[in-house]
């Protein structure tokens, strides 16, 4: 396992700054959510750790290594997204075990680890089958399973619970956070939901135009929030 440090990190497009000048140090086994409205510059945060976007400047880390220059297949990281992006072809078996074919882990490995994660996410029943024939709440669990079957270092999930009915999503952010307990992996966890951000992290990053406004645990943002932005955020319901 390992944190992820940022360091000054800067991001923009063009003329565009995304994210100013990031300081963040997440501790290796944190759970931290990154929480703010649409478009304050989660996902580009997020999508710089997992080396899917350039840090324009400024120095990323995991663990010790300093990522800037390391392609995304050569970081020790493993991202789950709000559209599951299951590849639809396949059974849920290969789904969950795409990741581990493509760096050459052993046959027998990958079946025991893909068992073992499938079993753990309840859906071990349904390894033939393809994602078509699944409920929203299935899907979801492919791709978590997906994850968790790379043993990475660092999670990143990018609001991975929003196409869920509310119901489902009471429930799956119930077993990601008991998920979370018995693997201690450090993870990221972008939402624009007050309440996912309040019940789930350990620490939570409160973002407003690319700007990190506050970085607490939830008692300290709900009790000393740091301006008038972080208590009207997390005060008011999304
Ligand atoms: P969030 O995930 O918080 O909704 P994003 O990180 O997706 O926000 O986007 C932050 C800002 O960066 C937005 O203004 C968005 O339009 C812009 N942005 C994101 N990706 C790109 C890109 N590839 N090119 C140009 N602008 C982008
Ligand atoms: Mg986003």
């Amino acid at each position: 396992m390992a944190g992820v440090t940022f360091k000054n990190v800067i991001k923009s497009f063009g003329q565009h700054v995304v994210v100013h000048e990031l300081n963040l140090e997440i501790p290796d086994g944190e759970f931290m959510v990154l929480v703010g409205p649409s478009g304050c510059g989660k996902s580009t945060t997020l999508r710089m750790v997992a080396g899917l976007e350039e840090v324009s400047s400024g120095e990323l880390y995991i663990g010790d290594r300093l990522v800037n220059d390391v392609p995304p297949k050569d970081r020790d990281i493993a991202m789950v997204f709000q559209n599951y992006a299951l590849y639809p072809h396949m059974t849920v078996f290969d789904n969950m075990a795409f990741g581990l074919k493509l760096r050459k882990v052993p046959k027998a490995e990958i079946d025991q680890r893909v068992r073992e994660a499938a079993k753990t996410l309840g859906i071990d029943h349904l390894l033939d089958r393809k994602p078509k024939a699944l409920s929203g709440g299935q899907r979801q669990r492919v791709a978590l399973g997906r994850a968790i079957v790379r043993n990475p270092q660092v999670f990143l999930m990018d609001e991975p619970l929003s196409n869920l009915d509310a119901k489902l999503r009471v429930h799956m952010r119930a077993e990601i956070s008991r998920l979370h307990r018995r693997l201690e992996t450090t993870t990221i966890y972008v939402t624009h939901d007050q309440t996912e951000a309040m019940t789930m992290g350990d620490r939570i990053a409160v973002m407003k135009d690319g700007v990190v406004q506050q970085v607490d645990s939830p008692e300290k943002i709900y009790h000393s929030p740091a301006n008038l932005f972080v208590a009207g955020f997390i005060g008011s319901p999304a």
